[in-house]
């Protein structure tokens, strides 16, 4: 199945989000982790780069709310947690 366009993934390694063409089964990042396009999840699919280049600095930016950002996802962590408990 050929897919057309641009997501915005995340890499499971390194957990840095890129942009990813999706008529390339993959997607290498640059830690050097080669990301299988058909089994990770895209969150986010336009038609052109550019717009899917505007998504991701969307979700990297700091102000941004609803979606969960890498910041967010390493502050609920156990340790962050264990610190809070009084
Ligand atoms: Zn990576």
């Amino acid at each position: 199945m050929i897919r057309e366009g641009f997501a915005v993934i995340g890499c499971p390694r390194c957990r840095r989000m890129q942009v990813a063409d999706l008529t390339h089964a993959t997607k290498t990042c640059i830690c050097g982790h080669k990301i299988d396009m058909t089994k990770t999840k895209l969150l986010a699919v336009s038609d052109s780069a550019d717009e899917a280049g505007a998504v991701l600095r969307s979700f990297t930016a700091p102000k941004n709310s609803g979606f969960v950002s890498a910041a967010s996802m390493y502050s609920s962590s156990p340790a962050e947690k264990t610190l809070k408990k009084k």
